[in-house]
């Protein structure tokens, strides 16, 4: 019989599954989940809605009205086209599936989001890791500057803000990267509700430009829904490699009705934003904590040292945060910690306390 390891391509071989640590029981810190459930009033209708929901029909392939709902909760120009993906995830594995030509290559600043190398990885495209300067996480420009002129990508992410740094890139290093970029530029910005700033409105003026949302961060993690925006041109294009069905009717019919009641996510992320002032606060007190800017849900803090030994104090006090520190290089001794709910974070303040 034939081994895994002489069908298997080596670079899947050599990969080592996404992994998520069991979280039962524990204040859940370490997936920038939203951490708010629903009002009683609007489970009851949610309740009624999901019994009428047609479990026996497929989906509709083109959402149409959820595209409409998205359209019009966060004035989406009518000039620009949507596609769906089951989370943004899948968009990115969408855009690599169709971008995959031998030799293409995907551009990141690092450290980001892990999706994007490993995608690039499973549809054989090449990917360019681009480091940030190491003092604020801050895009290097001549090193950005000479990535794109050598590797000419097809594909540049740039999360705005950026998973794990929470900052902000400077908007006019971004607009550089979007007019010497050859190939697209893909904005993420998944932490939208909590940055209050995005790049919809460049849309019109760079065609090679894209925006990827998801509603994942802003509370609906469960539903596994991202949307792209932009020039319907492009979206056609990747369309082809969409599976008809990848948004189910359960997803559709929970996030239409999430947008119709979009002033209470509004109002659930101004109390996340202002954990995150509080929060940010009470950790720069600590001695031995570096904090740094957040324009997102989530906090990075370095540890003087010992990050590993402060991540274990807050498991056995029932507190699960990301240790980014096993990565290694930027992130040497960071933690990454979601901002939670006022009570939960009291915990993590205190069980720190003890810690540090
Ligand atoms: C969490 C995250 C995503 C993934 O979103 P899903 O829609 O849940 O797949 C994408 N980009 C960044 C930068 C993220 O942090």
């Amino acid at each position: 019989m034939t081994l895994p390891s002489e069908l298997i391509r080596p670079e899947i071989a050599a990969l080592s599954a996404y992994h998520v640590p069991p979280s039962n029981g524990l204040i859940k810190l370490d997936a920038m989940e939203n951490p708010y459930t629903w009002p009683q009033a609007m489970r009851e209708k949610w309740q009624d809605r999901v019994a009428n929901i047609a479990l026996n029909r497929y989906p509709d392939p083109h959402a149409n009205a959820l595209k409409e709902s998205l359209r019009n909760t966060f004035a989406i120009p009518q000039s620009q086209s949507l596609l769906l993906g089951n989370g943004s995830d899948e968009i990115i594995q969408l855009l690599a599936m169709a971008l995959a030509k031998p030799g293409a290559k995907v551009l990141a600043p690092e450290p980001g989001f892990v999706m994007y190398r490993m995608i690039a990885t499973f549809t054989g495209m090449q990917y360019v890791g681009v480091p940030l300067n190491g003092d604020d996480f801050s895009l290097d420009m001549p090193a950005m500057r000479e990535a794109i002129g050598k590797h000419d990508p097809a594909l540049i992410f740039i999360a705005y803000p950026n998973n794990p740094t929470a900052n902000l890139f400077d908007d006019a290093d971004i607009d550089e990267i979007i007019s010497l970029a050859n190939g697209l530029v893909v904005i993420d910005e998944a932490y939208f509700p909590f940055a209050e700033r995005s790049y919809l409105a460049g849309l019109e003026a760079h065609p090679n430009l894209l925006v990827m949302r998801t509603v994942s961060k802003m509370g609906l993690a469960g539903l596994r829904l991202g949307y792209l925006i932009g020039d319907q041109q492009w979206l056609h294009e990747f369309e082809k490699v969409r599976m008809p069905y990848n948004i189910n009717v359960m997803t559709q019919a929970a996030a239409e009705f999430a947008l119709a009641h979009a002033d209470e996510f509004d109002r659930q992320a101004a109390e996340i934003r202002d954990e995150r002032t509080r929060v940010g606060l009470a950790l720069a007190e600590f001695e031995h904590l570096q904090v740094f800017p957040s324009a997102a849900n989530f906090i990075l803090v370095r540890v003087n040292r010992g990050a590993q030994v402060v991540f274990d104090h807050l498991l056995a006090n029932g507190i699960l945060i990301k240790n980014l520190a096993t990565a290694g290089g930027a992130l040497d001794q960071c933690l990454r910690i979601t901002v939670g709910t006022p009570e939960e974070n009291d915990a993590l303040l205190s069980a720190l306390a003890s810690a540090v």
